[in-house]
Formats: structure tokens, C-alpha cells, sequence
């Protein structure tokens, strides 16, 4: 499908973007840093099979938290609901991403959600594979499958930056292990993990996943079913009580989507029947977010009526 400019889009994005000017681009992973502040693109994958765009749509940038959501349907496709959710919780925390503190008073020790960066390890490390290389391939290939199977790229300078300056997922996946919520070698989990984070795509890809979430698994375009309707129902859930951060809260009654940052400045939103959304703004506020990405959602949510609630 080709995507097309839209004016009031446009407008959108251009009211949206002095916003970034009171951010910052995330730079705990040095490849990060280097973003522009003031990038900002979106798409809307509208289920009815129209798409439209605003910036420069065909910037890559890499998925970070938000490929958390697709090594979830991945890991649930693998392994089932009983066995994943007995490794991680299905509660939201108040307290940022990369936190080991609840991991440490909660009994049994197990990770809150599997949004928060303990949570993401313990899934990543329950997904199928022999090794790391044939993990990595098949993370790639099923997002790909979102992609009604286009070529989806791993930008591996980033994750090599990541893996170089990881001490606080090592931490986690450490603790982790010790309480028995993970097994075998950190270092190979955190190659598959940042690999994973590393995927990188534009927002009209992303937008396109986003719809297939909205459509309850199904490719707005093929018909396909790419992944079962419960496995897109727990996604779509996880994405409202702690796709945002710990800004959860606020984002469900402002803006009211299902949705998921990452530390990238991307924004996945999945308009349930309606939309599938991708934003790309790199300039975060405090806790993760895109500030710009938001700003738009906010709009579009008032304008369009979007909240689920
Ligand atoms: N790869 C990042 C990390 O683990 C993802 C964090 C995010 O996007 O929230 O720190």
C-alpha cells in the first residue's frame, strides 16, 4: 500500500514539534545520542486501508521498549499463556523501566510486567531458538510477518552500543537468575535482547504492526491471521496498563489507546477497528516518552475521538 501526505497531518505535526525543544534524546545508549531533537514523522495505518503520513516517514529508527510487545506475542505464540505468566506478572508499577526494586521485595520474585525491562529479559529469554543467532532470526522473521513479510533490518551498531553499556539489565538479569527466573548465560540473553531493541523500521512499518494489533491479530491488508486474537487482546491490554512507562495512567486518560514507547522516541498505537499508528520524535520527557509523539496523540485523540474509554 502506498501512503500518502496528508495537510492537516501536517499541521498536526508542525504544532506538535516546538514541544521537543523541552526534551532530551535518550543517551544511556551512546548510539542513541546521536538523534535529532526535533525529528518527528507519523503515520496512520487506517484499517480501512488507507494510510497516511506526516514528516519524514521513511526515517528508520530502532523499536527499543517497543519491540517488547512483539517478543511478548512471540514468546505467548512459543510457549503459551500458563508457562509465560508464570515467569513474569501482568501488573503495572509506578516505578521507571530499567527498576530492580520490586523485583527484590515481591514474593515470589518474579517481574511485574513484561514491559518493564526485567519483565522484557525474562519473555526474551522464553522464546524458542537453539542459540542466540536462530533466536534473533526468528524475532526478526515474525516481525517481518507483520510486514506481510518485507525485509525487517537489525541496526547493529546500536545494539552493540547497548550491549556495551547494559550494566543495569546485566543487574537484572542477574537477580533474576538467582532466583531461578532465568537460566544459562546473561550475556548471550542480553545479545538476543538488544538485538532485539535494535529492530529498526520506519513509522509507516510501524503503523502497519500497530494495525494488525488493532484488527485483533488479523493483516488489515491479506486477511491473514498473523497472530491469535488473545495473543493481540493481551498485547492491546499490557499496551494500555503499561505500554507508556509510568506514565500509564495519564496517557489512558488523556489520550486513552492502546500504545508503546520506547526509549527511541517511537510511539506504536493500535486503535482498536480503526487505526494502527507510528510517530517517531526522539526528544523524551523524564520518563521515556516521546514529548512531540505525545502531543500529537493528544491532538488526535480530542480531534478523532479516539479514546477506548
Ligand atoms: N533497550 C532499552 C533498554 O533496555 C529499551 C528501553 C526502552 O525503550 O524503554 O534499556
Amino acid at each position: 500500500m502506498t501512503c500518502r501526505s496528508n495537510e492537516s497531518l501536517s499541521k498536526l505535526v508542525e504544532e506538535a514539534r516546538p514541544y521537543a525543544a523541552s526534551g532530551r534524546v535518550a543517551d544511556y545508549i551512546p548510539a542513541l545520542g546521536r538523534a535529532e531533537k526535533d525529528d518527528l514523522s507519523v503515520a496512520i495505518f487506517d484499517i480501512g486501508n488507507e494510510c497516511y503520513y506526516a514528516g519524514d516517514y521513511k526515517k528508520k529508527f530502532t523499536l527499543q521498549s517497543i519491540s517488547k510487545v512483539l517478543a511478548l506475542a512471540l514468546a505467548l505464540s512459543d510457549r503459551g499463556f500458563d508457562y509465560v505468566f508464570s515467569h513474569v506478572g501482568m501488573e503495572p508499577t509506578g516505578d521507571p523501566f530499567n527498576s530492580i526494586s520490586k523485583l527484590e521485595t515481591s514474593v515470589p520474585s518474579k517481574p511485574l510486567n513484561p514491559m518493564i525491562n526485567a519483565g522484557a529479559l525474562a519473555v526474551t529469554h522464553m522464546i524458542n531458538g537453539r542459540d542466540n543467532k536462530e533466536k534473533i532470526d526468528r524475532i526478526i522473521r515474525f516481525v517481518s510477518s507483520f510486514l506481510d513479510g518485507a525485509p525487517v533490518t537489525c541496526n547493529w551498531e546500536t545494539a552493540q552500543s547497548e550491549m556495551e553499556t547494559a550494566d543495569l539489565n546485566r543487574a537484572l538479569c542477574y537477580f533474576m537468575k538467582q532466583h531461578g527466573i532465568i537460566e544459562g548465560d546473561v550475556e548471550d540473553l542480553l545479545r538476543v535482547y538488544t538485538a532485539q531493541c535494535a529492530i529498526e523500521m520506519n513509522c509507516f512499518d510501524l503503523a502497519r504492526v500497530g494495525a494488525v494489533l488493532a484488527l485483533n491479530g488479523v493483516d488489515p491488508e491479506t486477511g491473514k491471521q498473523i497472530i491469535a486474537e488473545n495473543v493481540a487482546r493481551i498485547c492491546k491490554t499490557f499496551m494500555v496498563t503499561c505500554g507508556m512507562y509510568n506514565a500509564s495512567g495519564e496517557f489512558a486518560i488523556k489520550i486513552g489507546i492502546p500504545a508503546k514507547s520506547g526509549v527511541s522516541g517511537g510511539i506504536m498505537g493500535a486503535v482498536p477497528g480503526r487505526y494502527g499508528i507510528g510517530i517517531f520524535g526522539p526528544s523524551l520527557d523524564e520518563k521515556g516518552n516521546s514529548i512531540a509523539g505525545m502531543k500529537i496523540l493528544e491532538m488526535l485523540a480530542r480531534e478523532q475521538q479516539l479514546s477506548i474509554f
